[in-house]
């Protein structure tokens, strides 16, 4: 089997509610969805949601560099993972989303070819998983009443943006924690937005407020100052801009600077090197969480199959599937709340309109 051609669509989803986060306010977002065609008729369907701010990438560059690994890539078998990357590897650096939204797709064609769902193609066996939600940055009392609501819908796990002076944001957590209970677990994302400092202090309080994970509290660059936070935090610390690759994962876990670490396939540039972050952190005993961009049901779904398939990866947070309004891509999935069921179908299992 031979990739004969790659297509690029760009397509827009707006958001439920404009979601803010320390550095950004965003209240729609593009993504580009990838279509690998095959000699032997079976079409893998990715995602590329580049994130400028994290991954340095967009939908410009999404494209112009695609229609090059495209080139490069027709005559390539998809099934020969380790292969298309090191095509994608030796032709471009970085570019993380693109060669994560043709990834995907080799990947779901490896599976369509198997007549397996993804995640048992990966190597599991359980298609529930359960996730949690994020709020966005707002005043306290709204942030308690959108929590509250999350609550309702029957989530039990809810991420909640903070990054901003570190007063507002204890009052913040001390808001949501009052309207949602001592039983839903509260994990927080500063996004960068915190100096060591700020960290360390707030993470006293938030300890008190029963938060079990502060998420990226200073620049992605500082892993000495991760590696502070962590020695003096009563709360597990988690890098998600700090990892991009297997080597900021060595790094990371060398230095000790964190308890987890988030997994985005747009960080990673896909499953491939997903796998690889997340078996270097279980060698080193960090349990990954797998997080996400603005990306649609798509993507959400190929990171729901790979944490399926994943023991290390125990945190999940894919949730643009809830708060993204999309009719272009559907299926694949059941939900109940945060508590997700993958249907079995060959592949990613999801439908893209108009395919
Ligand atoms: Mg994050």
């Amino acid at each position: 089997m031979v990739i004969t051609d790659i297509t690029f669509e760009v397509k827009k989803f707006r958001f439920e509610e404009p979601m803010k986060i320390a550095f950004a306010t965003i209240t729609d977002m593009e993504t580009c969805i990838i279509k690998v065609m095959t000699d032997e008729g079976i079409t893998g369907f990715g995602e590329a949601a580049p994130f400028p701010y994290v991954t340095g990438d967009n939908l410009e560059t999404v494209i112009s560099v695609g229609r090059d690994l495209r080139e490069a890539l027709i005559g390539t078998d998809p099934r020969s993972i380790g292969t298309v990357h090191r095509i994608m590897d030796s032709m471009y650096a970085g570019n993380t989303a693109v060669k994560a939204g043709i990834d995907i797709a080799c990947y779901d064609i490896s599976s369509k070819s198997a007549g397996l769902p993804l995640y048992k193609f990966l190597g599991g066996s359980d298609p529930h998983l359960t996730s949690d939600v994020t709020i966005g940055i707002d005043t306290p009392e709204r942030m308690a009443e959108t929590a509250l609501s999350w609550v309702r819908k029957g989530f039990g796990i809810i991420k909640v943006k903070l990054g901003e002076d570190i007063r507002t944001d204890a009052a913040r957590i001390r808001a949501i924690r009052e309207a949602v209970g001592e039983d839903v677990a509260i994990r927080i994302d500063a996004n960068q937005g915190w100096t060591v400092r700020d960290a360390i202090t707030i993470s006293r309080e938030l300890d008190k407020l029963g938060v079990d994970l502060i998420e990226q509290p200073v620049p992605g660059h500082d892993f000495d100052g991760l590696a502070e936070i962590r020695r003096s935090s009563p709360v597990r610390v988690a890098a998600d801009e700090s990892c991009h690759s297997i080597y900021d994962a060595s790094w990371l876990a060398r230095m000790r600077a964190v308890d987890v670490v988030n997994i985005k396939l747009m960080k990673c540039g896909g499953i491939y090197n997903a796998i690889k972050i997340s078996a270097i952190c279980e060698a080193a005993g960090i349990p990954c969480m797998i997080g996400c961009m603005g990306e649609s049901t798509l993507a959400n779904l190929a990171g729901m199959h790979l944490a399926a398939a994943t023991d290390n990866i125990r945190d999940i947070d894919l949730d643009s599937v809830y708060i993204l309004k999309q009719e272009d891509v559907y299926g694949g999935y059941d939900h109940e709340g945060g508590n997700v069921t993958l249907w079995d179908d060959p592949g990613i299992g999801c439908t893209v309109k108009g395919d």
